[in-house]
């Protein structure tokens, strides 16, 4: 039975559909992988499946096109796979259970996959027809983007003669990406060590934050629990000696903390004007973040006397040292022209914890130029040697740098003025896209990012338009038309 029968494109939303049945949660890529394989195949496309999976297919140009260089069009096979608390659905067997209503194509209770099955569902209607006039295309689908942008990076890129890539993971109609930002996570640790000791001890907990994705949010300037706690540990230190048992924050590296928690001792004369001292910083932070975090909250309790490990004087200085110092949120903005409201650079610190002998800050570091992401991190370094604690980094992948010479974008910005009668916004992201990967491999290499609007990715809200998709690809086949 068919659920997306009778929307048009016709073909898009079969293929659409068909890949709605096969299991394709990232980490679980083998049947679709498969399947594309299969679909290649059964045209007579010549398709080349690598190790981990990706697949790249091949399509010769179309009459009056065989002269023109190959164009790659590009999305990733794999899904993130969430549902509601409810759902009984099984993400490595069921096929989701997709529906419509009006304007929009959904999962009853899981995350559809539009994200970024519509990449795959639009290239291979178009793979699948005579219909559109194109130079050659390499149609790469990747594995794994959604948990490391793994088949990106895996990608043998001497099986592509493309220089000109259209990425189709773009999530809104009317924006074109011609840039992202490269990242690294790094990571401090510090060893600690401890000692008994008596005194009034206080569970502090800083919640009701914000948070956000520590990308694309971090221009908002929520507040960052963390680096709250830091001042707050700083502040108390100020007035009184505390003594650190249990500290902690965050869950991701690639969030903005909403909560941070700990517990200290304080002597019992200080305990007198303890909550005073806890309640007139509370004070400081509500005002300074007045416009944009309402919901602050900083709880503080009496546990009354007890006897605990806690952190020696000198791991505890060190450890208020590190958090006071590492500069944290947007260190520079844009200044490219028309991108003045991205950040260019950034970090997060995400995740916080206090180990039996270690002391750990874990950040998130993103750069539109890989040279200030480097020194951000070796600024984070020395800052980490200054007291003795080690400091790594992790994860690193390239950005896609911004192209004043790109000759795709102007075709495509003039073909979409045509069709919708308005300009499309142009802009980079301050987030990891496989872009990124991509242009590094390829590079010099001319690529924009597009796609039909899908709302709630990565939520079992998810939702994809389906006038979005009509409109999208019409443009998708005009501007292959234009590229001889
Ligand atoms: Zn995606």
């Amino acid at each position: 039975m068919s659920v997306l029968e009778g929307l048009e494109p016709k073909k898009v939303f079969a293929y659409f559909e068909e890949i709605s049945r096969i299991p394709h949660g990232s980490g679980n890529t083998k049947a679709i992988s498969d399947y594309l394989k299969g679909f290649a195949a059964e045209r007579g496309l010549k398709v080349r499946q690598e190790a981990c999976g990706n697949i790249i297919i091949y399509k010769e140009a179309t009459k009056g096109y065989e002269a023109s260089p190959a164009v790659c069009l590009q999305g990733h096979m794999d899904m993130v796979c969430e549902k509601a608390s409810d759902s009984r659905h099984d993400f490595k067997n069921d096929p989701l259970p997709i529906a419509v209503m009006d304007d929009e194509v959904f999962s009853r209770s899981t995350t559809l996959g539009a994200d970024d099955g519509i990449a795959l569902a639009m290239t291979m209607a178009i793979l699948d027809s005579d219909e559109y006039e194109h130079p050659p295309i390499e149609a790469v689908f990747t594995v794994d983007e959604e948990i490391g942008m793994e088949g990106a990076k895996q990608l043998d890129y001497s099986a592509l003669s493309s220089r000109r890539v259209i990425n189709l993971d773009s999530e809104d109609e009317g924006i074109f990406f011609i840039s992202c930002a490269g990242g690294l996570r790094g990571n401090i640790n510090l060893d600690v060590s401890y000692k008994r000791h008596k005194g009034i001890e206080y569970d502090i907990v800083i919640s009701g934050l914000k948070g956000g994705h520590s990308g694309e949010m971090i221009d908002k300037y929520n507040a960052n629990a963390i680096v709250i706690m830091g001042r707050l540990l700083r502040f108390i230190q100020s007035r009184m000696k505390l003594r650190i048992i249990e500290l902690s924050g965050g869950l991701m590296d690639n969030a903005i903390p909403r909560e941070a928690a700990c517990h200290i001792h304080v002597s019992k004369e200080n305990a007198t004007i303890f909550d005073d001292t806890v309640a007139e910083f509370e004070q400081i932070i509500k005002n300074e973040y007045r416009a944009n975090e309402d919901n602050l909250m900083i709880y503080c309790e009496n546990l009354g006397e007890t006897e605990k490990q806690v952190l020696r004087s000198e791991s505890t200085k060190k450890l208020i040292y590190l958090l006071r110092a590492v500069p944290d949120g947007v260190i520079k903005m844009c200044r490219t022209k028309g991108q003045e409201r991205l950040p260019e650079t950034s970090l997060n610190f995400g995740i916080m914890r206090l180990d039996d002998d270690r002391f750990t800050l874990e950040a998130s570091l993103r750069s539109s130029i890989s040279t200030e992401k480097y020194a951000l991190s070796d600024k984070l370094r020395l800052i980490a040697e200054a007291v003795g604690a080690d400091y790594s980094e992790k994860g690193d992948y390239p950005a896609w740098e911004y192209n004043d010479d790109s000759e795709l974008l102007p075709i495509l910005t003039r073909i979409y003025e045509e069709q919708y009668g308005s300009s499309p916004v142009v802009r980079g992201i301050h987030a990891g896209l496989e872009c990124g990967v991509i242009y590094h491999a390829l590079k010099p290499a001319d690529i924009v990012s597009f796609g039909p609007t899908i709302k709630g990715a990565h939520t079992p809200k998810e939702t994809i338009s389906i006038e979005s998709v009509q409109r999208t690809f019409r443009l998708l086949t005009s501007f292959l038309k234009e590229l001889k």
